[in-house]
């Protein structure tokens, strides 16, 4: 990442500059009131002096026991002050704010100032980046990169401990035709609400995610395939049980569900999710609406009861 996308997610890019003669009084206020860490310190043709940190404040006052208020800026300031342009690397200005053990950089083209960065931001937005980059942004859940992540972690538990775990693909029946009746942006709602559903059925230790278009999946952790079709059957039934309205109209929706069960012949993650797209694939086949588990390839089952539900619509 670039220090230039980096300060493109401030609200407010414009560092807040101090003149060397104010008083540490006018700092302190300033600090305070814009409820930032650091000011910078340029002089009267705006050239940066230097920077002058809440910490910098802190020792100024241990060192004069309290009398600072008079005291100028300049007399506390940081004068050597590290620069950077919106062009470097962050992991390269960090690794220079390592080496110095300097927690602000500020940002200059030219003689312009154009902010002032602390390790705290470049942390937050290291942190706000991963999360964005975890998630789905329609559904707000794991997108298929976490979901990946979580069902790759599980298996490694499983080969270290032989802790089962199970997992379902769902994919939302006929829903180009819910698309192509009525519209785009309901078929985005429908996502959203089956994404909400699905965790809020689910237990804080399972993973949902949406892998796909209308396709999301589920790692139930320490679960055995028996326990994961009870699970699976109560969610064919909540997305039977949704109705969603537009305009005048009502409507249902229906998901077939792959089930499966971790096993001694699955060499990796990816088995797993590759054997349950076979079983949503016979799901779809037999019916939509249903839900087909196996653990292994021979012991396909398939719940005998008809759907409750047409397949849509
Ligand atoms: P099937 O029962 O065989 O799964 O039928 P289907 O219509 O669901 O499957 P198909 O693969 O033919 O179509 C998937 C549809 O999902 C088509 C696509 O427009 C829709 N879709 C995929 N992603 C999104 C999305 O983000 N928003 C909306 N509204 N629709 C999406
Ligand atoms: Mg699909
Ligand atoms: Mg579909």
């Amino acid at each position: 990442m670039k220090i230039d996308a980096l300060l493109n997610q401030f609200d407010n890019q414009q560092p807040i500059t101090i003149l060397p003669c104010a008083n540490l009084f006018e700092a302190a206020l300033l600090l305070t009131r814009r409820n930032i860490g650091v000011l910078v310190v340029v002089d009267q043709n705006n050239l940066l002096s230097g920077v002058v940190s809440e910490r910098d404040l802190v020792r100024a006052l241990a060192r004069h026991r309290g009398a600072v208020t008079e005291q100028s800026v300049a007399s506390v300031m940081t004068e050597r002050v590290v620069t950077c342009s919106r062009q470097d690397l962050v992991c390269d200005v960090m690794a220079v704010m390592d080496e110095k053990a300097i927690r602000h950089v500020v940002v200059t083209e030219e003689s312009d100032i154009q902010g002032v960065i602390s390790l705290r931001e470049i942390y937050r937005a290291y942190s706000r980046l991963k999360e964005e980059a975890n998630t789905d942004e329609l559904t707000g859940i794991s997108n298929r990169r976490q979901f990946m992540r979580a069902l790759k972690s599980e298996f490694g538990r499983y080969q270290r401990h032989g802790e089962i775990f199970s997992l379902a693909v769902l994919d939302l029946d006929h829903f180009k035709t819910v698309n192509d009746r009525y519209g785009h942006d309901v078929g985005d709602e429908v996502l959203r609400s089956i994404a909400q559903m699905l965790e809020s059925q689910c237990r804080d230790i399972d993973c949902v995610g949406r892998i796909g278009g209308e396709e999301f999946a589920i790692v139930f952790p320490s679960t055995d395939l028996s326990s994961a079709v009870g699970a699976c059957e109560r969610l064919l039934e909540r997305v039977r049980r949704l109705s969603f309205r537009t305009g005048p109209q009502t409507f249902q929706v229906t998901t077939s569900i792959g089930l499966t069960c971790v096993h001694s012949k699955c060499a990796q993650a990816e088995d797993m999710l590759k054997r349950a797209d076979v079983l949503l694939y016979t799901a779809k086949r037999s019916g939509r609406d249903r839900l087909v588990a196996a653990s292994e390839l021979e012991l396909t089952h398939t719940p005998k009861s008809e759907p409750r539900t047409q397949a849509v619509l």
